[in-house]
């Protein structure tokens, strides 16, 4: 496997790998990554569509990427994905996959012309006091100091930021700064998760930071991923006859380890209440999806609060299972042990009558029922002792979702503190009482909140214990690699394996995992499209730099005589040429 960028290798097919028809796959989970593996695998890899077997303890493909329309409780959305163009891996992946919408097309052109028309941008992206404008006004407000500590983290090796936390990195005067507030809002990192992550995330989307304050960086599918993303991809798979195998929880791979060589020589399965194997031979290729950002999620309802499950869960136990056996395979322990630092809660709430869309409309300031962009992006409860933030994307949301209806996202990053409105935290709370806290929020008069909260909307709360246990500060070996040193015919996938540069908590990651395990596997002859290299590109670099600064130039930063001096004779040296053309161009001289 060897990583590429340009046309030649985005356009050109590899040659069928050679004896790929004697090699069958398992693919454990059906999540992004798996999906994304079994696509590669027909795609490029050209394996037999009946030798390729996914293995999935739910009843529905999919994992994180959900959209259910459910028949008890309504519309569940437990996260929307923000997307952006440069996710590689997944935008080579989805112009093979045809769109399930509209006919001749591929799902990615289906979302570059519905982007390209209907362009993404926030018109409100916070609010406090119920419902006013924070006048966050697309500003950073970042102090000198708070800059700094950017470009420091930025700089820093990423072995020297090892099981550090952000709150190592990090001042008062950075957290206090609207970008933090935009940031730890946009991707959901608190003080306590890795340093190591946001540098990545830093340099991950440095070409982004301009779109970041009103999210014109972000683009969006058409419905929710499970219609948009998950069904076109199961009915390629289902096209060339790969098996889907339900109900199915794998509980260990076991491993022939002679002389550095690792062979995955058996799978271990409970399905419909027996233990099952499937024996293995070199060529049956073992894909696994350790860990999972949605394992043991729950949902309660408009009376009844979420249950809180926090042991256990099919992802973790089979990685213990598996890691025990060799140190390359990872440590699971230090991502799903501390469920207070990794959980969060979101609720779906459907809006039923005419009374809640005038509030919407009035702070997000477009027409929810357009059929376009509504808020944008999240729309932050700056003042939110829960710290509160919703989004309506283009609605509808569900293909089956009544015209008069809106589905909304509501999120809580801090679940264990009394809110302001229901003096409860939200992990308490019916969905009853979740609406009512965001009506508040809202500037609903509290007369109106509990009648329009009770009959006008309908809300499925949803815990999350493990959604950020992927931000959990970590070392080198913590994660194991896609595929671990001497191992033949088995790879990780999905947000807890390793690649370098990529950032996790994306649909990108997932896809680009299954690529590299694919490719690597199979030895497929056609480089995997490296992280888009905009941290490398000083263009990039400089007009990243004057946005942080809102705009100020770095040459009206206060310096001492010396350094005055300094930048003097510099901006003489470079008068006239291509160096001083370009720090004008991006507004740093
Ligand atoms: C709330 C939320 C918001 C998000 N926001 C964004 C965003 O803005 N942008 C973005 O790009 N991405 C976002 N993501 C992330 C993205 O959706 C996920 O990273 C991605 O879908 C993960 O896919 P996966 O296949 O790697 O893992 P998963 O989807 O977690 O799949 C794992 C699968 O394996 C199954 N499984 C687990 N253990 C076993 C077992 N032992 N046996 C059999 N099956 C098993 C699970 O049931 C599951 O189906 C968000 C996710 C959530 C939940």
């Amino acid at each position: 496997m060897y990583y590429s960028n340009g046309n030649y290798e985005a356009f050109a097919r590899p040659e069928k790998p050679a004896d790929v028809d004697k090699k069958s796959a398992y693919l454990v989970g059906s999540g992004l990554a798996a999906l994304a593996a079994a696509c590669f695998l027909v795609r490029d890899g050209q394996m037999k569509g009946e030798h390729i077997h996914i293995l999935e303890e739910l009843s529905i493909p999919g994992g994180a990427c959900d959209g259910i329309n459910d028949s008890q409780k309504g519309f569940i959305i437990r996260g929307g994905r923000e997307m952006e163009n440069h996710f590689e891996c997944l935008w080579d992946l989805f112009r093979s996959i045809p769109s399930i919408e509209t006919e001749g097309a591929s799902v990615l052109d289906e979302f570059y012309w519905l982007n390209k028309k209907d362009l993404n941008f926030s018109l409100m992206r916070a609010t406090v006091n119920r419902g006013q404008d924070a006048h966050t006004d697309g500003k950073f407000g970042l102090s000198e100091k708070a800059s700094m500590e950017i470009v420091k983290l930025f700089m820093t090796l990423e072995e020297d930021l090892y099981d550090k936390k952000i709150s190592e990195v990090f001042t008062e005067e950075f957290f206090s700064s609207n970008f933090w507030l935009y940031w730890r809002t946009m991707f959901a990192f608190e003080e306590w998760h890795s340093a190591l992550e946001m540098k990545l995330y830093i340099q991950r989307f440095i070409h982004h930071i301009g779109g970041l304050p009103d999210f014109s960086a972000l683009k969006f599918t058409k419905y929710n991923q499970y219609e948009s993303l998950i069904l076109p991809m199961v009915k390629y798979l289902k096209s060339y006859g790969v098996k889907f195998q339900y109900d199915t929880t794998v509980t260990n791979v076991i491993f022939d380890t002679k002389n550095d060589k690792k062979i995955a020589r058996k799978i271990v399965c409970q399905h419909e209440g027996k233990e099952e194997c499937i024996d293995l031979i070199e060529d049956d290729l073992v894909f696994v999806t350790n860990g999972s950002c949605t394992e043991n999620s729950s949902l309660g309802d408009d009376n009844n609060a979420v249950e809180v499950k926090t042991s256990g869960g099919g992802c973790w136990e089979l990685w213990k299972n598996i890691s025990k056996q060799d140190p390359s395979f990872g440590h699971p322990e230090k991502f799903c042990t501390d469920t207070k630092a990794t959980n969060w809660e979101s609720a779906t709430i459907t809006t039923l009558d005419d009374k809640i869309p005038p509030y919407i409309e009035k702070i997000c300031k477009r027409n929810p029922f357009s059929g376009k962009v509504v808020t944008g992006g999240i729309i932050t409860v700056k003042d939110s002792k829960w710290l509160m933030s919703y989004t309506l994307n283009r609605q509808p949301h569900f293909k089956e979702q009544p015209k008069d209806q809106l589905v909304v996202w509501v999120y809580g990053l801090f679940t264990d503190v009394p809110g302001d409105y229901i003096k409860k935290p939200m992990r308490e709370c019916t969905g009853i009482e979740i609406t009512e806290e965001w009506l508040f929020h809202m500037g609903v008069p509290e007369s109106e909140i509990h009648d329009m909260a009770t009959n006008s909307a309908h809300c499925i709360p949803c815990m999350m214990p493990y959604i950020t246990a992927f931000f959990m500060p970590r070392t080198k070996g913590d994660r194991p690699d896609v595929v671990p040193n001497g191992c033949v015919n088995f790879a990780f996938i999905g947000q807890f394996s390793n690649t370098v540069r990529d950032t996790v908590f994306t649909t990108e990651y997932s896809v680009r995992t299954a690529m590299e395990a694919v490719y690597t596997l199979l030895d497929i002859d056609r480089g995997v499209p490296e992280v888009f290299g905009s941290c490398y590109d000083i263009r990039v670099l400089l007009d990243s730099a004057s946005k942080m600064m809102d705009g100020k130039k770095l040459i009206d930063k206060k310096l001492p005589f010396i350094l005055r001096l300094v930048k003097k004779k510099v901006l003489k040296k470079i008068s006239g040429t291509v160096i001083e053309d370009m720090l004008k161009r991006y507004n740093i001289i």
